[in-house]
């Protein structure tokens, strides 16, 4: 590889952008090569540690798979390689084929974790409304934005941080830190180190749950009836903050009262805990107010009831008195930078965007489509149809819910153009597939908004024939005649400084402080000088705003459909999602030393379990869902790690491998859209050998 570094020898400090933690780091360069990444003490996300992932950047940019040149696809399925130039020219002519015959609207583009969120993702929204199309798609139909949906529903800011370095009592629900959000595991360590203590919700024994004060391991989806539980005698007991609640939110009164039936029998009728349980983590939430963190992760999202369980727990902390105090739901300010969206320039709703009407919710945070839907409009079952995509960093044909259809999909389009670093499964169905830069080869702005923090990132690094994403748009928009109007910056850092304009912070200030500067003084408790930015200015118990778009205005508990409908035919419930460190999604399993660790996907089963299917360790396991089967390598776990009834098999493995072969695209949460994949209804059966 031709590539070449800044300086011939030294150190540069700039910001890890292997997972969306945008951890501070130094890169070492020796002879003009990468030679180790380290830590960055002065960073405040991440103190000078480096997980696995980030020391594996230097694997991942110079591995012999990556891709270098762009590659055309031939007739007979194969690829050929062509130069940068005519695949532009090519791909601007059929997006204007596209567009000439079935109207703007028939283009979208997809932002994936490979090439980065935030200012990556803007270029790519950006890019989409100026070619006049409303279909902007990115994971974050399926993941992680949910909770912003629930607690912009119940306080109106989207993205609280959980204070656990401040808390008294730290709550995790579904969540594995340690594995999951390395750094944020560092703050739980700074809150327990200072005497906070630790309840986990989880039906799995994970790494964080052997380290807890109190580990609950509630049926898979049951987590609302466990967070009404809590609710429920809080308000019982009258240990709410009565000032908060008069003051500042709406709603309490049918609250309460819908709260009264979530006894403590109720609820451990309904999660399968016992009343001991339940009421011992209500009492320790008492003891320990205010300085009450709830965390929730994906797996909450990941429930057909996801969005009103999220909901729930948000008013949790209300309750408790823990909104916006140190110790609890922080509401972290944003700098205010320019806005490279064109949502209030060229909105386009009109347009319909994908999805919108199913999930108008989803539509009206996020301004996202929803890729599922997607799908079936790429299939011609949609209002009108959808014929081309560019995919940046992306992989939804292994890591969207029912993968097979989205392969199906995607190789009946136009034109699928997918940028990425290697040559992944969703690239191996694109017409075009053009080599990306990966985050040592740009430069661009992190912002932590739980620390009012803001870092620029600085190029180490370029590859030539391989473009940054910023140059890639600019290029494309200038083909397509747009670019003059809404791409006129020349360069990233042309970029940077516009966005930063406002703010009185400079391009300069940044590059002299690598770790960055703090934008914005931390202040607490803020709705005592402004309202709630929802639509009542108020903390919101019970929602008009979803009264009126036909949902229930509370958040009501709904059990999962697996408990309402339970089938004889599928007596198991398959969890997926559970993370390993040296993996994100399907990433990363192309270094060879992380396969080592992990060389293959498995069924995790209790051995009471294994034992009536007479399994042993590494006996092959037919898993069936009503839309396909998987078979892989049972892991018999302890007892204690998972319950019986339940399997875990962890997502991204390729092909055959691959969970979301037998995971559902079409039983959603009907708020967010999520796709329920964290308790599919699966029967397995033991494959004998010959
Ligand atoms: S957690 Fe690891 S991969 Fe993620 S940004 Fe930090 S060092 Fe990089």
């Amino acid at each position: 590889m031709n590539a070449k570094t800044v300086v011939k020898t030294g150190t540069l400090p700039t910001i890890c952008r292997q997972c969306d933690m945008h951890c501070g780091i130094k890169v070492h360069i020796e002879n003009g090569k990468l030679i180790k990444i380290s830590g960055l003490d002065s960073h405040p996300e991440n103190r000078g540690s480096v997980c696995p992932k980030g020391l594996a950047a230097i694997d991942t940019v110079y591995h012999e798979e990556r891709l270098l040149k762009p590659l055309k696809k031939r007739p007979d399925g194969s690829f050929e390689e062509i130069p940068l130039g005519q695949a532009m020219t090519e791909i601007a002519t059929k997006l204007l084929e596209i567009k000439e015959k079935h109207g703007a609207r028939a283009v979208g583009c997809w932002q994936g974790e490979a090439l980065g969120f935030a200012q990556q993702e803007k270029y790519a929204r950006r890019f989409i409304h100026a070619f006049g199309s409303p279909n902007f798609f990115s994971c974050d139909s399926l993941c992680w934005a949910s909770r912003y949906l629930a607690y912009g529903l119940v306080q109106g800011y989207w993205n609280p941080y959980s204070d656990v370095q401040n808390a008294n009592l730290i709550i995790l629900w579904g969540t594995n830190p340690p594995v999951s959000h390395p750094t944020f595991m560092k703050s739980i360590k700074e809150g327990r180190r200072k005497g906070a203590k630790l309840i986990v919700i989880d039906p799995r024994l994970t790494r964080i749950a052997k380290q807890a004060d109190m580990h609950l391991r509630p049926l898979p989806g049951s987590d609302g009836a466990l967070a009404w539980g809590l609710i429920h005698y809080l308000i019982e007991k009258k240990r709410y903050d009565t000032g908060f609640i008069e003051n500042y939110t709406t709603g309490f009164e049918e609250f309460s009262a819908y709260a009264k039936e979530f006894t403590p029998e109720l609820v451990a009728q309904k999660t399968d805990l016992t009343e001991h349980e339940i009421i011992g983590c209500c009492q320790m939430i008492v003891e320990n107010l205010p300085r009450v963190a709830n965390y929730v992760g994906v797996s909450i999202e990941h429930q057909d009831n996801g969005v009103n369980n999220l909901r729930a727990i948000a008013c949790l902390g209300g309750l408790c008195g823990a909104v916006d105090i140190p110790g609890g739901d922080l509401w972290p300010e944003v700098m205010g930078v320019r806005d490279l969206n064109l949502y209030e320039k060229l909105p386009l709703a009109d347009q319909k965007p994908v999805g919108a009407d199913r999930f108008p919710v989803l539509y009206s945070f996020t301004k996202e489509c929803h890729t599922m839907t997607g799908m079936d409009y790429i299939l011609g079952k949609g209002e009108y149809p959808l014929r081309g995509l560019i995919i940046c960093g992306g992989n939804p044909a292994n890591t969207n819910p029912n993968a097979q259809k989205v392969a199906q999909a995607f190789s009946s389009l136009d034109l699928l153009v997918v940028r990425d670093l290697f040559l992944s499964e969703t690239a191996k169905l694109a017409h075009y597939v053009l080599p990306a830069a990966s985050f040592l080869e740009r430069s661009e702005l992190h912002f932590y908004t739980q620390h009012q923090w803001v870092s620029l990132s600085r190029k180490i690094m370029e590859i030539p024939g391989v473009v940054d994403e910023y140059s890639f748009w600019h290029e494309l928009a200038h083909r397509l005649g747009f670019g003059e109007e809404y791409f006129p910056w020349e360069t990233e850092q042309e970029v940077n400084s516009w966005l930063l304009e406002p703010t009185g912070i400079t391009v300069d200030e940044l590059q002299k402080r690598p770790e960055g500067m703090r934008y914005k003084p931390i202040k607490h408790q803020k709705f005592r000088d402004r309202l709630f930015p929802t639509p009542s200015g108020k903390f919101e118990f019970s929602s008009h705003y979803l009264e009126e778009l036909g949902y229930p205005a509370l958040p009501e508990y709904v059990e999962p459909l697996y408990l309402r409908d339970r089938s004889k035919d599928y007596p198991f419930i398959l969890i997926t999602g559970a993370r390993k460190i040296v993996f994100l999604h399907s990433r990363f399993r192309n270094i060879q030393r992380f396969r080592r660790l992990h060389p293959r996907a498995e069924v995790e089963i209790h051995p009471e379990d294994a034992g009536r299917l007479g399994l042993q360790d590494n006996d092959q396991v037919r898993v069936m869902s009503k839309i396909g089967s998987i078979t892989l390598p049972a892991k018999i776990v302890q007892e204690a790690e998972i319950r019986p009834g339940v399997i875990q098999i962890t997502h991204g493995w390729e092909q055959e491998s691959n969970v979301n072969r037998i995971t559902f695209d079409m039983v959603n949460d009907p708020i967010s859209g999520f796709p329920q994949v964290t308790s599919v209804p699966v029967r397995l059966e033991k494959i004998d050998s010959v």
